[in-house]
Parts: structure tokens; sequence; C-alpha cells
């Protein structure tokens, strides 16, 4: 089946297999982009964790460090007493800031300015500097630790600041600050599989793996928190542009799906756009948040994918189907088509039969008109037969009648002796043809062939002697059986030899041979005649009903036609042609009885 049929059968149902098609298609893409974002989730929330976990080493690290610095003798005396030994504390926070890996370590008086600083001897150095403005520094004077993140104001550099107060007798006499640099924590993100920032309380990012994220802002500024922003310093005027995320649909408390649109500056980092899971969580007291910016691409990718496929597979079923349903539909239809034609062989066969048998019938009845018609014409010949007895009985009985009269009774009975045995005579005949002209059984019974041509000779005796035929019969009683119906075959044998009485009628020498023989399972009987023989346009019809070449009142052309149909009715066969020694020969072969089971059936009840 091409698809062009399928095309054809099934142009409504196509629309409906796509129809089908798309909605799995749909159902297994939106399945897939909900398990793919759980999964996503997953995986996100453990990198959260672990990313959360290493930025709070980092920044507990340094958390106790500012506090350390009141423990100092020195540090307090400059900051509290306000001795003269500044380079010697100068000094002491340089090499501690060395030794700490920190970015630079200072000390504020309470008017907020710098009083030692671990960056004493370079020419950006904080020395003398105001910072009262700085939240570390307000904080820290309310006897809170001080944590912020900023950009230096000095050098630019941006650093996590940590500051405690400086107690004396109870008193905050000043702050201790110690600035750290996170850059080596962002730069190990750097090589993570999805990006990953930390904003800080102002929502501006502050790290941030991707480098030209870092200050940016999640939101866009309003006017009045810029203006405030840029007052403190805090990001050393930086311009803080938003990153450019937008909020799409949220999943579970802290995950939501955000589009990152393109950066206006199309260069490496482009390719970070699209959409992500972002997943956020909060890190500890220091008001930042870290989020991990897990991309969607990837399992959009795989869903649409496995939506394509299982849309094809749902087509290829439905197709599988279709085809299969065709089959079924295909097979149902020739079932239908084999009954149907079962049914009509059925009444065909039986109205095969019935005509049958109406022809047989017909027939029957026209083998018995035949046999009839055969009995009028050899009527004349037995009429004649008739007559002379009855005219000897007319003279035998008026002798009788006068040798009674003369006391002769020996004569008279002599007479009337002669009489009785003239009317057995004629009672032969009478009974010859009340059985010639009975109907047949039409049964295959064992028929002895000399006995049916005995018969058919002693009805056609009279036309026989008149024309002085001289007749020899090759076969001798019980010779050869045929299976037949005696009535019928003597039918046959009265047609054959009428005909060739007919033929040798007016020639010289009149001989009629009868054979009859056995060969193998088959009975032949040859009617042999020297008449002038059977020319060739009348072998050519012999056996056709109505063909004669008699005058019209001694032939209706219904003899050879008849006897053929007899014949082969009986499974035999009917043959005419010209005998090599002159004259027409013809042959009826009739199965043998006594060989086993008869070759026909007949339902013939004539
Ligand atoms: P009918 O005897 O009524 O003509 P048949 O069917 O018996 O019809 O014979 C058909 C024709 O066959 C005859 O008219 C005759 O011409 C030819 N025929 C039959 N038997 C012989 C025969 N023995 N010799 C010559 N011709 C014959």
């Amino acid at each position: 089946m091409s698809i062009a049929s399928l095309v054809r059968k099934y142009g409504l149902l196509l629309p409906g297999l796509l129809a089908v098609a798309l909605t799995v298609g749909v159902f297994v893409l939106r399945i897939n982009e909900n398990l793919g974002l759980a999964e996503l989730q997953r995986t996100g929330t453990q990198r959260l964790e672990l990313y959360a976990t290493s930025l709070n080493r980092q920044i507990d690290k340094y958390a106790y460090f500012p506090a350390t610095l009141g423990l100092e003798r020195d540090v307090i005396d400059l900051v509290a007493h306000g001795k003269p030994i500044t380079d010697t504390v100068n000094r002491y926070l340089e090499q501690l800031n060395q030794r700490a890996g920190t970015l630079s370590i200072y000390l504020l008086d309470r008017r907020g300015q710098v009083t030692a600083a671990s960056n004493w001897n370079r020419p950006d150095s904080f020395i003398g500097e105001d910072l009262s403005y700085r939240s570390y520094f307000t904080d820290a004077m309310r006897r809170r630790p001080g944590r912020l993140f900023g950009i230096g104001i000095t050098r630019g550099e941006p650093g996590y600041y940590l500051s405690s107060p400086l107690l004396a007798d109870g008193e905050v006499e000043g702050v201790a600050v110690v600035k750290v640099s996170l850059e080596q924590l962002e730069q190990s993100w750097a090589t993570v599989e999805v990006p990953v920032i930390v904003t800080d309380q102002n929502g501006v990012v502050i790290l941030a793996s991707v480098p030209s994220w870092k200050f940016t802002t999640l939101r866009p500024l309003p006017d009045a928190e810029r203006r405030r922003l840029e007052r403190s310093l805090q990001y050393n005027a930086r311009p803080l542009p938003s990153l450019g995320l937008t909020r799409e649909q949220a999943f579970g408390e802290n995950a939501v799906r955000v589009r990152l649109a393109p950066p206006a500056d199309v260069d490496g980092s482009s390719k970070l756009s699209g959409n992500f899971l972002a997943q956020t969580a909060p890190m500890g007291d220091t008001g930042w948040s870290l989020t991990v910016l897990s991309p969607v691409s990837g399992i959009n990718a795989i869903a649409w994918t496995r939506a394509a496929l299982a849309a094809v597979a749902s087509a290829f079923i439905g197709i599988v189907l279709m085809l299969l349903n065709q089959r079924r539909q295909h097979l149902h239809d020739r079932l239908r088509a084999r009954e149907a034609l079962q049914r009509a062989h059925d009444e065909l066969e039986r109205k095969v039969d019935e005509r049958t048998r109406t022809l047989r019938a017909a027939q029957d009845e026209l083998v018995h008109a035949a046999k009839l018609a055969t009995i009028g014409q050899i009527s004349a010949g037995l009429a004649h037969e008739i007559n002379q007895p009855l005219a000897a009985l007319r003279t035998l009985s008026g002798n009788a009648i006068k040798f009674l009269r003369r006391g002769d009774l020996a004569t008279a009975e002599d007479n009337l002796d002669r009489i009785g045995s003239i009317v057995d005579g004629l009672g032969t005949v009478t009974n010859q043809l009340k059985s010639f002209a009975r109907k047949s059984s039409g049964t295959a019974d064992p028929v002895d062939v000399r006995r049916a041509l005995d018969n058919a000779l002693f009805l056609l005796d009279q036309r026989l002697r008149h024309a002085n035929v001289a007749v020899s019969i090759e076969v001798e009683a019980g010779q050869a059986t045929a299976l037949c119906d005696a009535n019928r075959l003597e039918q046959v044998m009265v047609n054959l030899i009428a005909n060739a009485l007919d033929a040798i009628d007016n020639r010289p020498s009149r001989t009629l041979r009868l054979r009859g023989r056995r060969e193998h399972a088959r009975i032949v009987i040859e009617v042999h005649d020297d008449g002038p023989g059977l020319p060739e346009h009348v072998r050519e019809h012999l056996f056709e009903p109505f063909f004669t070449t008699k005058e019209s009142n001694r032939g209706l052309g219904l003899g050879l036609a008849i006897s053929s149909e007899i014949v082969h009715h009986f499974g035999g066969t009917l043959t005419g042609a010209n005998h090599p020694e002159g004259g027409a020969v013809f042959v009826v072969t009739l199965p043998a009885a006594g060989i086993g089971e008869t070759p026909w059936t007949t339902t013939s009840r004539s």
C-alpha cells in the first residue's frame, strides 16, 4: 500500500493523526521540561550549598580578625590614649597585613579618621582620611560588627570590609578595620559549570563568575537609591547598569526561571544569554545573596528532541495501526467476497441441477417420442406380419368348421392346434412391441448384447425378410455383457439397423454384419452394412438433431442424435465411419458389466 493510496483512503484521518502526534509531542515536551527543571533544581541546590559554604568559609576566616586588634596594647594606647606610637603601630599593622594576606588593615579614631594603616608608607596611604561616612565605621561605633563590600576610594580596589569597635574601659575609642579580597574565590568560580553571582543588600552584583556581570544590578535601581549609593561612595562612582534579568516563572520557594537579555556590546559573554533557572540563598548575617544560574537551554534541547521523537513515534504507531486496520478490512472484504462467491456458486449449482433435471425429463420424453416414432416406422412391416397370421387364422378356423361338420374331427383338431401356435406367434410379436414401447428405467444393469441384437432384429424382421438382407451376427449369448438399460440398448440397435436397412435398400447386394466383443473394460458393438457409406458432408452433421438426408415421411433426423445421447448417458460412445471394406460402420462402446463400479450415475426416471 502506497502513501498516496493511504492519503486517498484516509484523507480525513491524516490530519487527526497529525493532531494526535502534535498533542503527544507537546505533552512529552511539557513533562520533559518539568522533569528537566526538577533535575536542574536539584543540582542547582547542591551547587548553591557548595558555593555558599566556600564563600562563608572565606568570610568567616576573617570574622574575628578586627576584634583581635582591640587586644593589642599598642593599638589601644594609640587610639584611646593618644600615645605617640603611630610608627610602631603602623609597622605592626603592615606586618600583620602581610602575614594574614589581607588587602589592608587600619585603625579609625572616634571621629572616623584613619590614625594608623598597614599601607602607611605607600603614596595612596589612608592615613588622615576621614572614613566616618562608611557604614562599617558607624556600625562599629554602635558596637556592632561592621560588614561592607565596597570599592576603595583611594585605589578603586573592591574588597570586603570587616570592622570591630576598639574598647577602652568599656568605651568605644575607635574602630579597627580589615579589608579582605574575595578575588581568589571569584577566580575559582570562573571555572564553574554554571554562572554564579553574589549580590549585596543593595542588589548589586559584587562577586560573579562572569567578570562582566560585576557591579551590575539585578533590578534597575530607582533614582533615589542610585543617588544614595553615589553619595555613600560604596561603589566608587561605578555606573551600576542593570544585568538585564527578567523574571519569567517561579519554581518552588527559592527558584525562578529568568531570562537574560544578550548584552548590548556583543562580546564573548553573549553566549550567556537566554533562559536560566535562578536559585538564591541568603548568606548568613552579611545581607548578601548567593545566586546560581543554571542554563535551561540544555533541558530544552533534550525535551524538544524527546518530544519530536515521541511525536514521530506516535505518528508511526498511528500509521502502523491504520495499515493493520486496512489489512484487517481488506481480509474482511476478501472473506465477504469469497462468501458471496460461494453463495453465487451454490445458487448456480442449484440452478444447474434444476435445469439438468428439467432437461433430463425433456430428454427422456424425447427419447420416448423417438421410440414411438420408430414403432410407427416399423408398424407397417408389423401390420403385414400380423395380417398374414390373421388370414391364416381365418382360413384355418373356416376349415375347422367345415371339418367338424363333416365329422373329420382329426383334421379339425389339427387345424385348431395350428391356430393355437399362430396365436402364440402373434402374442410374441405384441409382447415384443409392448416391451419396446414401455418407458425405460434408465438405470444401468448387465445387458446381454446378443439378446439386445436379437430383439432389435425381431422388431425389424419383416423389413429384413422383405429386403432379403443377409444378416450375420458375430457374438454369442453371454459373450458380451454391457452395463446399460436393455430397453435403451435395443432402441439404439433398432435405430442403427433401421438406418443400415435404409442405406442398403436399393443396393444389389444387401448384407448386414453385427459384431459384439469385449475389449478390456469396454463392450464394442459394430453395425456394418454394405450401403453407399457416409459422404463427408453427412459425416460432419451425423449426430446433429434433425439432420437427415431422407424424405420427410421416412426420417426425422433424430435417430443418431438420440442414440448418441443414450450411449453417452451410460458412459459410452457412438461413432460412425466408412468401413475399409465398403459401406458404413457404426460403433457403440459401453462399459462392460462385472468390472466394478459404474463410471457414471443417473437419476433418470424413464
Ligand atoms: P434419419 O434416419 O431420420 O435420417 P438419423 O439421425 O438416424 O436420422 O440419420 C441421419 C442421417 O445419417 C441419415 O439421414 C443418413 O443420411 C445418414 N445415415 C445414417 N446411417 C447411415 C448408414 N448406415 N449409411 C449411410 N448413411 C447413413
